[in-house]
């Protein structure tokens, strides 16, 4: 393990950020004359807290970090380009990815045009531990690992992380983004030992707030600097803010609705492994399951004439012939399996 200041682009570190005009203050009686904004009072005339202190506390407190550790994003897809920015020069460096995976961060190592490595991952749908340093060389700066893993929806054991990250001389990203629906512990816990393990949440999937586009970046306080040298000072407006708050209040109903979600996934999945001409890839942890079939084209269309979207997921060698369908609610999964069950008669 290499000491992060080490792993970050050297221009970065140098970065001066851009102050935001009123960093220090919060909200008094005063003439706020620093910022160009329109005077006359309105809910939105004034620009948003760019540190985001008061949601950041909340989140703090429900996952049990401190907000030195503390990142938002516009969407956690806004992290996971920060980090590659952060830390990998264009045109010399890469990053490693797994297959099949979430395809965003090949296509932000696109953007930002540095290498992207994607390795396949093997028969059990798990990384090759055996073979991911192979693919590492001086210039590797971040692995990224999606657990659940999203489209399989099976986890990657963290003691196996935890290893490479010691191993490792970049920055191991877990991303989270369905932790709630499974009893795994959150890769957090490897980072007293793994300064460099860099955890991805988001508010999009289980706190039902996609729309909002809020991300949770977990990481060392030193990253956590850098991290905001490149980020957009106001990347998360005053709306999104109050009402991710709000939200983010209400436990209760989150925990009710994860239930209800947890329950209609297992149901679900107990009906489809009873189709004989479909397979249950496994028993997802996240608010999805993946099937394979050899009709997953037809498949596809017909679950659309019936007013149902899936997702294909066709991705060869590893996966081929899968569909990724989305725990819905209990009538929208009736529905599901009545015309899931009718292709099969056909
Ligand atoms: C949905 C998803 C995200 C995206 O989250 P946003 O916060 O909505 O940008 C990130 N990672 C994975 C694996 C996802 O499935």
């Amino acid at each position: 393990m290499k000491a992060l200041g080490d792993i970050v682009r050297e221009n970065i570190k140098e970065l001066q950020a851009y102050s935001c005009a009123r960093a220090e203050f919060e909200g008094t009686d005063v003439a706020l004359l620093d910022a160009n904004e329109n005077p006359f009072a309105s809910e939105y005339n004034r620009y948003p807290d760019p540190f985001q202190r008061e949601l950041k506390r909340e989140i703090g407190r429900l996952k049990g970090v401190e907000v030195s550790r503390l990142v938002l994003g516009n969407g956690s897809d806004e992290l996971i380009d920060m980090l590659i920015r952060t830390v990998c020069t264009p045109r010399r460096d890469n990053i490693i990815v797994f297959s099949p995976g979430y395809s965003m961060y090949e296509v932000c190592g696109q953007v930002n045009d540095v290498e992207v490595r994607c390795l396949e991952l093997d028969e059990e749908f798990q990384p090759g531990w055996n073979t991911l340093f192979d693919s590492v060389d001086q210039f590797t700066k971040i692995i990224f690992f999606c657990t659940p893993n999203n489209p399989v929806g099976n986890v990657v054991p963290l003691e196996r992380i935890r290893e490479v990250a010691l191993r490792f001389d970049g920055i191991v990203v877990v991303d989270e983004a369905y932790i709630d629906f499974t009893d795994m512990p959150s890769a957090v816990t490897l980072q007293k030992a793994c300064r460099n393990v860099v955890v991805l949440q988001t508010l999009s999937k289980a706190w039902g707030l996609a729309g909002l586009r809020v991300g949770i970046c977990v990481a060392d306080p030193e990253l956590v600097i850098y991290l905001n040298k490149v980020k957009p000072p106001y990347n998360i407006g005053s709306l999104t803010q109050r009402r991710a708050l709000d939200v983010l209040r209400n436990e209760a109903d989150f925990l009710k609705k994860v239930e209800a979600i947890k329950r209609e996934r297992k149901r679900v999945i107990e009906v489809l492994r009873d189709l004989p001409w479909l397979e249950v890839v496994c028993d997802s942890e996240a608010n999805f399951v993946l099937i394979r079939c050899e009709r997953f084209r037809e498949l596809y269309d017909y679950l659309v004439e019936g007013d149902i979207v899936v997702r294909v997921r066709h991705i060869p060698p590893r996966l081929s012939c899968g569909l990724r369908i989305t725990i819905g609610t209990r009538e929208e999964n009736d529905l599901l399996i009545k015309r899931l069950k009718k292709f099969g008669d056909l």
